[in-house]
């Protein structure tokens, strides 16, 4: 373990308000005694603090970032977070010195029905060596394939979701996206999402046009439209390689493959192999035989039999792995996909596995970061009702936000994909600031300066923040997933963007005879002369091309029978007026409609 003295203390003299504290940086994890330390303060103090919100520790154990930070804030800290730590695998990838080349991790996107599911079965189906006996036989979420003697990964799970929220830690897990796209389809809303994503997270792409073997299929037309979003093909002047394949005849699949591999070569993946692993969970799953497994791609490091982990909360040890094939194995390499055996709990699906030294960090990391997650604001869910609300009330269609995400991955997708976000009134979202870390006071105050809400990105609320919010109402909206927050935001947006009433001239006539006339209420015999009247219609009146007035119409009438619409006739109208109406006049009538404002692509 790393002496004390060689984390940063920063104390920021200038400028001190209320609200900017000092500032320490804290590593991913930290012994108790050395973040006493650190906070200048005994260590009993920090012990009886962690007991009081209820995390049993002694001087030696340690905790992760998120607790030290709460720790850290509430002795009247800002806690930041880097430094040297040697528990975990976060210590050792900068120090890891050889990088050696890695397979490439491939995520198909595209449209729903586009051929997604039929491409990866196909592959896994033809490519894939026979399962050996004696292994797991169940399905697993990820497999491997070999192209000109090199491995290449693929994530079985298609969908833009799974993108996301697997990116969205931060170290995203795919390396090239394949966008498919059907031949007799063409470009759709999916498959601009997909584009949308994979521009936001810098991935190379490679379209595959599926389903060549139907009769609509239009290559040429798909190119086009690709064109459109700037997906640029070789024939378009751009670079993007694409391939025609069919999942049911296969032809084009090893071309594709091809492709893969030489855009992969030009990415030069590589990883380091030594250190402690990391991997990201891909999926898990529960098994009655073997207790609680997830799926792992190895993203650094060698992942081996009995190692130690932590993965978000939950920790465990590796009792045993399989590879795809069912097959045992005893240690993994980067971008191997893996099925790990010997969670103690569940893990969550995106959740980084990181190896620790031995199974008591392990266990103490998972402990401490229960105690923080407990402590951190639950889900923006609860705040989004209130804000639609006041959202509908407010003109002008911008929405201000403070954005605040736990790596600059994540921000910088996130960015990416509110900067498509737009209403056809020319409404769009405002980052008025950014940054990586918890919300503190300072974004609190930021958004209350700024008429804007906070929205938090795998990131924490700072006790001091939270209270702060709450006595002045600011909205803190939080998420774990990209795409449940740009769906929320356009939500928003679209709330912001307001109503717009839409006025049709549908009909005119003309009043024939005023049959009744009371202060509110009266029936008008009116000729239609052009176009249809309808009960839900407004009644305007004109005299000698000036408005006079206008109201609802109650009932429509056709000599004595009541009808649902006039066209072209003599009908008798009862409407809601309260003004005078004169033989002669001239009737409109108006449809009203209230649209509201749409995003726009
Ligand atoms: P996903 O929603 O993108 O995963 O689409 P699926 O793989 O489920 O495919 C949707 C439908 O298209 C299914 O009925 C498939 O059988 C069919 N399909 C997929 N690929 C092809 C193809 O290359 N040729 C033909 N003729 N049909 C295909």
């Amino acid at each position: 373990m790393a002496a004390a003295s060689s984390f940063i203390y920063i104390y920021m003299e200038e400028n001190i308000s209320q609200f900017e504290r000092p500032e320490v940086v804290i590593p991913a994890v930290i012994k108790v005694t050395e973040l006493a330390h650190l906070l200048d303060k005994p260590v009993t103090e920090v012990i009886h603090y962690l007991l009081k919100n209820g995390l049993l520790v002694t001087l030696n154990d340690n905790i992760d970032f998120d607790t030290a930070s709460i720790v850290a804030d509430d002795f009247g800290f800002q806690a930041k977070s880097g430094g040297e730590d040697t528990a975990t695998a976060d210590a050792t990838e900068e120090a890891a010195g050889e990088l050696v080349p890695r397979a490439p991790v491939v995520t198909i996107m595209g449209h729903v029905d586009h051929g997604k599911t039929s491409l990866l079965d196909y592959i896994r189906k033809t490519k894939v060596a026979e399962k050996e006996s004696g292994g797991i036989t169940q399905h697993m979420g990820s497999y491997q394939v070999e192209c000109r003697g090199k491995k290449i990964t693929f994530l079985d799970t298609p969908g833009h979701e799974a993108f996301g929220s697997i990116r969205a830690q931060g170290t995203k897990v795919t390396d090239i996206v394949i966008l498919v796209v059907a031949a007799d389809e063409g470009v759709k809303p999916q498959t601009i999402e997909a584009i949308d994503l994979t521009k936001a997270a810098n991935v190379p792409v490679v379209v595959a046009v599926t389903k060549i073997d139907r009769p609509g299929a239009n290559i040429e037309k798909v190119k086009q439209e690709l064109a459109q979003q700037n997906i640029l093909t070789e024939e378009w002047g751009g670079k993007i390689p694409l391939v025609s394949v069919s999942a049911k005849t296969g032809e084009g699949v090893d071309q594709l493959l091809e492709l893969v591999c030489l855009t992969a070569d030009l990415a030069e993946l590589k990883a380091p192999v030594t250190g402690l692993a990391k991997g990201i969970i891909i999926e898990a799953q529960q098994d009655i035989k073997v207790g609680q497994s997830a799926t792992v791609i190895v993203k650094s490091g060698i992942l081996k039999i009995a190692d130690a982990f932590v993965a978000g909360s939950v920790y465990g040890k590796v009792r045993a792995m399989y590879d795809h094939a069912g097959k045992r194995i005893e240690r993994a390499i980067p971008s191997m996909p893996v099925r790990v055996i010997g969670f103690m709990d569940p893990p969550q699906v995106g959740e980084m596995l990181v190896v620790t030294t031995d199974e008591k960090t392990a266990r103490q990391l998972a402990a401490s970061r229960k105690v923080a997650a407990g402590r951190k604001l639950t889900g923006g869910k609860a705040d989004f009702g209130a804000l639609v609300e006041q959202m509908k009330s407010r003109q002008g269609g911008n929405l201000n936000v403070v954005l605040k995400a736990d790596v600059q991955g994540s921000l910088q997708a996130i960015t990416g994909a509110l900067a498509n976000l737009k209403t056809n009134r020319g409404g769009a979202i405002n980052i008025i600031n950014e940054g990586i870390g918890n919300i503190s006071e300072s974004d609190v105050l930021t958004a209350q300066g700024g008429d804007a809400f906070v929205v938090g990105f795998k990131v924490g609320t700072l006790p001091g923040a939270a209270k702060m919010a709450k006595k002045e109402n600011t909205n803190i909206l939080s998420y774990d997933i990209i795409y449940n927050l740009t769906d929320d935001l356009s939500k928003l947006l679209v709330e912001a963007g307001g109503w717009e009433r839409i006025e049709t001239i549908e009909a005119t006539g003309k009043v024939l005879k005023v049959f009744m006339s009371t202060a509110k209420s009266k029936i008008i015999g009116v000729k239609v002369t052009k176009g249809e009247a309808k009960k839900d219609y407004l009644f305007r009146v004109y005299r000698e091309e000036e408005k006079i007035g206008e109201g609802a119409i109650k009932k429509i009438q056709s000599v004595a029978e009541e009808v649902a619409s006039a066209a072209s006739g003599d009908f008798g109208f009862m409407v809601d007026i309260n003004f005078k109406i004169k033989e002669g006049d001239r009737v409109d009538f108006v449809r009203v409609e209230n649209v509201q404002s749409q995003l726009i692509k």
